[in-house]
This record gives structure tokens, sequence and C-alpha cells, in this order.
């Protein structure tokens, strides 16, 4: 186990200074420390307030009953890589001017390259009474772990009525990853014997249902099979909570109320606010999101700061299989800029997104950043089938690999 190096106790100790810092200890903050260890760096620290490291990908599988929500969560002490600092702390500003940044603590780090990754911010308040309907005894989502561990309850239980799925507009975690709990809630409700008594709608902002035909093609034929009615070009704009209604928006202007018995939404999301104070993003950028060269990874500004995962500003669809190409990418270039080399690698826009269509099958998204196909096995588009294979890689295989290989910088 990791030994913390500090607590939130305000104003403890003098300035520090480390040789690479990190912001963020989830998927991308350890891959990427953990790389840079194994690439002989020293003097690697990550800040992290959490105690408790969470698997994101699998909320969607507890949100819909396929996992154990204990399975999502492991101690951070137990998931640090060997020789990685862990602060327990958190970043409040960053000054790259003075090469330092401000922890809430109240206390100063110096370093000599930063890399920041804290992560995607979920703006619940972007839609008026969203918050308040996640509150009710009606509302989930698998974006947070508490509701995914609600919706997990709600979904199981319920037996006639209507449930509305929405997936936002805008830059987002995974997107796709809003649907996955809706097909396999169905695919649950059609072995209880239900199905053809609850309503299923699902929201999505795109014209298409994913933006990628051959996908499209899968996606759509097990709606159809489910019977869900699908809203494209539309996203949740407001909820009623006490009236448990949902109102449903175009950008033509077009609105819809539905009532709902469940709600399993999933929020806009920005960049943290405290990173869009900062000097990192791009004037502009209305997400706010780290500014980089999105095939480097480095800040096109400060040399020394660096980005990834779903903080950074880069083109691809944000997810984790995405991080399994950052971090090797970044992690090589920043060594070789320690030892005084060029930058010698190049990230191409790779993303991937599983879609659990059924309890037994996947279908395996993976593109590139224009969302034309990117398979990893070349000229075989057949993961991007539904397939009982894909299913379990991505339940019961990609969890260990996570765990063991890909937050010790291994894979
Ligand atoms: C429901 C869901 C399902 C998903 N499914 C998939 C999937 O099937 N496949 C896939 O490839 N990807 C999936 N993803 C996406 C994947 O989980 C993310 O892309 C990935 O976790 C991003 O890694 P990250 O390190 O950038 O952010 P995170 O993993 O979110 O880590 C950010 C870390 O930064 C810390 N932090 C935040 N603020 C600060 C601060 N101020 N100071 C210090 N630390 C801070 C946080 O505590 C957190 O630990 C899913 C995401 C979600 C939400």
């Amino acid at each position: 186990m990791q030994r913390e190096t500090d607590d939130l106790t305000p104003n403890k100790a003098a300035t520090t200074w480390h040789r690479v810092l990190v912001i963020g200890g989830g998927n991308a903050g350890l891959s990427v420390a953990g790389r840079l260890r194994r690439q002989g760096v020293n003097d690697v620290a990550v800040v992290e307030p959490r105690k408790q490291h969470q698997y994101q990908p699998l909320f969607s599988h507890v949100a819909g009953g396929t996992a154990r929500s204990r399975l999502a969560i492991r101690p951070q002490a137990s998931v640090m890589p060997r020789g990685v600092a862990w602060i327990r702390d958190r970043v409040v500003d960053v000054r790259p001017d003075s090469d330092s940044v401000l922890l809430a603590s109240g206390r100063e780090l110096g370093y000599e390259h930063l890399v920041v990754c804290p992560g995607i911010q979920k703006d619940w308040d972007r839609v008026p009474g969203l918050p308040e309907a996640m509150a009710s005894p009606s509302g989930a989502s698998n974006y947070e772990f508490g509701l995914a561990t609600k919706a997990s309850r709600l979904l199981r239980d319920l037996k006639r009525g209507t449930v509305i799925f929405t997936q936002p507009a805008g830059p987002a975690s995974c997107a796709g990853a809003a649907q996955k709990p809706m097909y396999l809630a169905c695919d649950y409700w059609r072995a209880i014997g239900v199905l053809d008594d609850i309503r299923v709608v699902l929201v999505v902002p795109d014209p298409t249902i994913f933006g990628m035909s051959l996908i499209d093609q899968e996606l759509d034929r097990k709606i159809a099979e489910y019977g869900v009615e699908l809203r494209s070009g539309s996203e949740l704009v407001a909820v009623d909570a006490a009236a448990r209604t949902a109102v449903i928006g175009r950008p033509d202007g077009h609105r819809e109320s539905l009532t709902y018995d469940v709600l399993h939404a999933v929020p806009p999301q920005s960049a943290p606010d405290w990173v869009k104070q900062t000097l990192l993003p791009a004037t502009g950028d209305p997400g706010g999101f780290v500014e980089v060269d999105p095939e480097t990874l480095r800040h096109p500004r400060f040399p020394n700061v660096w980005a990834l995962g779903d903080a950074a500003a880069t083109r691809n669809s944000k997810s984790g299989g995405a991080l399994r190409k950052q971090t090797l990418v970044l992690a090589t270039n920043l060594s070789q800029v320690l030892a005084g080399k060029p930058v010698a690698t190049r990230y191409d826009g790779y993303s991937v997104c599983p879609f659990t269509v059924s309890r037994s099958t996947v279908v395996f998204a993976e593109f590139d950043e224009h969302y034309q196909p990117k398979p990893t096995i070349p000229f075989w588009p057949g993961l991007a089938r539904e397939r009982r294979l894909a299913w379990v890689f991505d339940r019961h295989i990609l969890p260990w690999v996570y765990w063991h290989l890909i937050l010790k910088g291994r894979a």
C-alpha cells in the first residue's frame, strides 16, 4: 500500500517541489505516473483528494444491474503506482508563469513539469430542475457512483410506466455510456416479461443514435428490438421533479413534455470551473478545457505543462480507451524532453465506446476523431457487431486489466 504524503490540514508545510507533478489520480493521472516511473523518471507526485478510486466504466454495469457496486471502487492508497508519491489535497489554481500550483490546504507546490488531468465536471445545474430530480426518488444516473446504485434499484423494481434516458449535447466523458444502462434494463425487462408494459424513451443530441453508420445500424436494430422510442437531435432542457415531468427540446424550438416514472439522466459537462479560471484553456473555448497540441499532448504556450484525459482539449471522443494511447504518448514525450531530446510520438485520435446492448453482448465502437472506424484489428470491423466475446472483454477482462495493468502504467 502507498503511504499518503499529506493530509488536508490548512497551511501545514512549506512549499515543496517535484520533478513531475500530476493533477488528478484518476485513470489518466495514475496511468501516466506509472508509465513515467517505469521509464525511469524520479520524483513523480500525484495530487488527488479522493480516498476511493473509481473505475467509471463499471458504473454503467452497476446501473444496469450487471455488476455489484463494490467492484467499481478501491482505496486510492491501494492503486497508487509503486514509487509515486500521493499528496492528498485538491488543486485550486495553476500558476504556469511561476511553475507552481496552489492547493486547497493553502500550500504551494513547485514543479519542473506539470501534467494536468483532473477529469471533467458534471454541470447538473445547467438543466433547470435536474439536481432536484436526481435528489428525488425517481431520478438516477450512471454518471455518479451513488446515483448508479440508485439506478440499479429503480430499473430493477420497475414493472410498468415510462422511463426516460437522456444523453447531453456537447463534450462528455464516453458520451455513449448514457445509453448503456437502457439496453441492459430492456434486456432484463424482456426476460421477466414486463418490457411491453414499459414505455422507454431515449433522448440523444445527434441526428443519429451514435454518429457512425456501422454502429448506428447495430444500435438502431437493438432499439427496434426493445421497442425504444428515439428522440434524436434533442436534449433534456428542464425537469419538474415534483410533477415528474421532463421537457425535451430541439434546436428548432420544438418542445415536448413527458411524464416519467424513472428519469435516468446524464448532465452536460465541461472542464472543472477552477481550470476555466487559469491561463491553461485557449481563449474562446466554451468548455474551458486545457489547451494542448492534440498529437503531442504538450501545452502550446507553456512547454512544461501537459494535459490528457477528459480535461484536455484534444479532438477525440473522451474515453478510457483513448487514454491507453494518450498515456503512452505523453509519458514517452515527457521522458524525452527530460532527457533533453525532442518529443518522439504522436497520439492518433483513437477512441472507443463499448455499448452493452444486452446482458451478454456488446457492440464495440472503435473510431477516430472524425468518427471514422479505427478497429484495433486492422481491416476487421467484426467487433462493431453485437458480440458475446466483446461482452466478456468489457465486463470481465477489462476491469482486471484496469486495476492490475493500466493503473500501474503497464498497459
Ligand atoms: C458512466 C461512465 C461510463 C464510462 N464508460 C467507459 C467505457 O466503457 N469505456 C471507456 O473507455 N471509457 C469510459 N468512460 C470514460 C472514462 O471513465 C474516462 O474517460 C476516464 O476516467 C478519464 O480519466 P481522467 O483521469 O481524465 O478522469 P477521471 O478518471 O475522472 O479522474 C480525474 C481525477 O482527478 C481528481 N481531481 C478532480 N479535481 C481535482 C483537483 N482540483 N485537484 C486534484 N485532483 C482532482 C478526481 O478526484 C479524479 O480522481 C466512462 C465514463 C463514465 C462517467
